[in-house]
């Protein structure tokens, strides 16, 4: 119920603005954002690479209304590439097509996304496409193929709480797709989602099974200790190698584990959210754990 509500006024712009100036969740934010520049991005990325782990910068934003906002992200893009590329830091990148205008015009988001793939290309980098709410999922794995096909530095995301999910990384094993696999972070309808968490983590299970022993190199993005487990103990019985797959975690979640998993020899990639939009992110993060937004509440009250 809680998580449903703070999704919905996740969407909420008059919210947006007010938590956005309040200076106490900006404060708050801080914990999940690595701050509102690309300097602020490159320096969290440097200190995970000091770390021995990698790192996938996004620029927030998503649903942007006009054509002009959907090249302002794809400039940025490329110069987040550039950037990565002139630091050598060990960083790829992670966006979203709504961000490149995909409700205004398919074909210029898929002619934008394939310009910062091609600039990834170049400099021998990758761009992550993150899955966005069930009404895009399915353009998402159409534009991520069509790109793909053309140059194979971009993959997408499947999340284990949406049904389909088992027909959708078949079909993208089968074209030979990098896969981040995560649970899913949206408010979705039951006949869409497993309403229930143990079906959620089982499909996670079962997704990952199909998933390594694909041949094809995907990040198992999860802080959940269970899904981390059965993964360790599903590649050591399959014989496949620490180097064969990475763990992806949410900046500032679980840096405990994070480090843990490292010290044990496995890749972890920290996924760094900067920008000014970071507000639906935030939401999503406190919709995700109580604890979160009753650390959020008492901070506003204290103040
Ligand atoms: C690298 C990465 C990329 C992602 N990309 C996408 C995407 O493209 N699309 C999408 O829909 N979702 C994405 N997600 C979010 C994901 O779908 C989940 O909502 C989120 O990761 C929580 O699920 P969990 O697997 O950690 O398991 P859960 O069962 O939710 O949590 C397990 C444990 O992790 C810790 N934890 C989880 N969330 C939080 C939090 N917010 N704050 C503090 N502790 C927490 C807690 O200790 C909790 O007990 C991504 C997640 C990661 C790690």
């Amino acid at each position: 119920m809680m998580r449903a509500t703070l999704l919905k006024l996740s969407e909420s712009p008059r919210l947006a603005r007010w938590v956005t100036r309040n200076p106490v969740s900006r404060r708050v934010a801080r914990r999940f954002v690595a701050g509102e520049s690309l300097d602020d991005a490159i320096a969290a990325a440097r200190a995970c690479n000091q770390k021995g782990m990698m790192a996938s910068l996004d620029y927030l934003g998503e649903n942007v209304s006009n054509a002009a906002d959907a090249r302002r992200a794809r400039d940025t893009y490329w110069n987040v590439f550039d950037r990565i590329a002139r630091e050598k830091l060990n960083a790829n990148v992670s966006l979203k097509i709504t961000q490149l205008g995909l409700d205004l015009d398919a074909n210029a988001c898929a002619e934008l996304l394939a310009s910062i793939v091609e600039r990834a290309a170049s400099h021998g980098n990758f761009v992550r496409i993150d899955m966005e709410g069930s009404p895009y999922t399915q353009r998402t794995i159409e534009l991520c193929k069509r790109v793909r096909a053309k140059n194979a530095a971009v993959g997408t995301v499947i999340q284990s709480y949406l049904r389909r999910s088992e027909a959708d990384v078949k079909d993208l094993i089968a074209v030979g797709c990098r896969i981040r696999l995560c649970k899913g972070a949206y408010q979705e309808p039951p006949d869409i989602a497993f309403p229930d968490k143990a079906d959620v983590d089982a499909n996670y299970l079962t997704l990952m099974k199909l998933m390594l022993p694909s041949g094809i190199y995907h990040g198992i993005a999860t802080h959940d200790p269970a899904m981390i487990d059965a993964t360790k103990q599903f590649a050591a019985e399959k014989g496949i190698g620490k180097e064969q797959f990475e763990f992806q975690m949410l900046y500032g979640i679980r840096t405990d584990l994070q480090e843990q998993l490292v010290g044990e020899g496995y890749r972890m990639r920290i996924y760094i959210p900067y920008g000014r939009d970071w507000f639906p992110y935030f939401m999503r993060r406190l919709a995700e754990r109580p604890a979160n937004l009753m650390f959020f509440l008492r901070s506003l009250f204290r103040k």
